[in-house]
């Protein structure tokens, strides 16, 4: 300001003297005419900044410049400009903000839906429209009580009670289950957020299962122990010794079912939570013969088992004890589910690929389609009798598929009832070696 005051009374005393000399030669006249057109053509200058700022404020596209006036109005322009250099920074510093916000909201997981103390949409994020079936675009300002219509949503949202959160069918996705949780904050504003739990519902469901069937196979053969102890208790003097033995017999034979559950759930705890154990090159020559030998004595000869192995059986870089684990369950399986007098064959070969192949073919029960994809659940059996009378406990497959994922191997299931069954598995060619390592082979 300071600056404009100088350069206008500077502007004055020059006129002045301007005047004054003109008068002290004689020529006021021509001064006075001269000072005239001075300020004629300031004024004219004046007229045409005002003209020029205005057009300026009236200008609507934002990055205009100031206009760089002159004389006096050069100053003011200049400060102006500042002004708006500064005012032009915070605009894109909360603009840049603004979209960092966008951009956060829209990669957020979960849903969130801001209303107003009116319950009226004010804004909401893609995972919300995803969630409750609606369109940022069409339903912003909409009353959210009239496009989310489940009567427990609206009761919740009425109830104003808000410490947990509301677990519903989600409006738009038959058979996905949503939890909203409401926050409150601000002006009497709500904050809706929004998440898909359906995993986690499954995930609680199979827990729920999985507690639910280990007790019942655990209650069953303790049910017959508890029932042999009492019948033996009570007529120890009376029972024949034979039938005592027998009961003595039987009861064993529970206990030792309860421990074969408890060593598979022990094994697939160890699967699902341990690090992978040590590897091995496996001499495979070595592990196909005990699995063969074993699965004979399992047999006791009422099936004719057989093992062939095409070309050299070379290594497989795996933890020995899982694999002997898996592949012989598969083994042992076959010969349970295969009536006496039928036939199992074990194969090995190194597939064209560089990959492995170990598959058992039986020709016993076989399998109906619709099963062949549970199969690998726990305790989900085709023929619970057949598994019982056989010493399963339903946990097979489900350790097999637990090994097999570690090595990243696959497997494949082919089955017709009545006919036989042949499960094959494939391991990746990085697995494989021409030869076992000496030193490490086991099996
Ligand atoms: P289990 O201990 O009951 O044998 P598994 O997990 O090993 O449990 O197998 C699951 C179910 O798959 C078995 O109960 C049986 O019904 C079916 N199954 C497995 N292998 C065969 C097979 N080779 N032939 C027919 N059914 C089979």
């Amino acid at each position: 300001m300071r600056e404009f005051w100088i350069r206008a009374v500077g502007r004055c005393i020059v006129l002045l003297l301007g005047l004054l000399f003109g008068y002290a030669v004689n020529a006021l006249v021509p001064a006075l005419v001269i000072a005239c057109l001075v300020l004629l053509f300031g004024s004219l200058r004046d007229q045409y900044e005002i003209v020029r700022f205005d057009r300026w404020l009236s200008s609507t596209s934002e990055g205009e410049e100031v206009p760089d006036g002159a004389g006096q109005w050069e100053f003011l322009f200049a400060k102006l400009a500042r002004r708006e250099r500064t005012a032009r920074q915070l605009r894109e510093d909360l603009r840049s903000r603004l979209e960092r916000m966008r951009e956060a909201s829209r990669a957020m997981p979960d849903g969130a839906l801001i209303m107003s103390r009116d319950e009226l949409i004010e804004w909401l994020n893609p995972k919300a429209e995803e969630h409750l079936g609606l369109d940022g675009r069409r339903d912003l300002g909409m009353p959210v009580l009239n496009l989310l219509r489940q009567p427990e949503f609206s009761a919740y949202l009425e109830s104003g009670e808000y410490s947990e959160p509301l677990t519903m069918p989600s409006p738009r996705h038959p058979g996905r289950t949503l939890q909203l949780l409401v926050v409150p904050f601000g002006d009497d504003q709500r904050l809706l957020l929004t998440r898909d739990v359906t995993q986690l519902e499954k995930l609680e469901t199979m827990r729920r299962d999985f507690v639910a069937n280990v007790s019942h196979e655990m209650k069953t053969p303790l049910t017959v122990i508890h029932g042999f102890l009492e019948t033996l208790e009570d007529g120890l003097q009376d029972l024949p010794p034979e039938q005592s033995l027998s009961f003595i017999r039987m009861a064993q034979q529970q206990s030792i079912r309860m421990q074969r559950l408890v060593d598979d759930l022990l094994t697939l705890s160890a699967l699902e939570t341990d690090t992978p154990a040590q590897e091995e090159v496996v001499d495979m020559r070595n592990l196909l013969d005990v699995i063969a030998v074993e699965t004979r004595a399992l047999s006791s000869g009422r099936h004719t088992v057989s093992l062939q192995v095409d070309g050299a059986p070379g290594g497989l870089l795996a933890c020995a004890r899982d694999l002997r684990s898996a592949l012989g369950n598969l083994a042992s399986n076959a010969v349970r589910y295969t009536p006496d007098g039928g036939r199992v064959t074990l194969r090995w070969h190194i597939e064209p690929d560089g990959g492995g192949m170990f598959s058992v073919s039986d020709n016993g029960i076989g399998i109906a389609a619709q099963h062949i994809p549970r199969l690998t659940e726990r305790f989900y059996r085709v023929d619970r009798g057949r598994s019982r009378e056989t010493g399963g406990t339903g946990l097979g497959l489900a350790i097999v598929k637990h090994v097999l994922e570690r090595h990243q191997a696959t497997l494949h299931v082919e089955s017709q009832p009545g006919v036989g069954s042949t499960f094959t598995v494939r391991f990746p060619p990085l697995r494989t070696r021409r030869q076992p390592e000496p030193a490490l082979a086991g099996g």
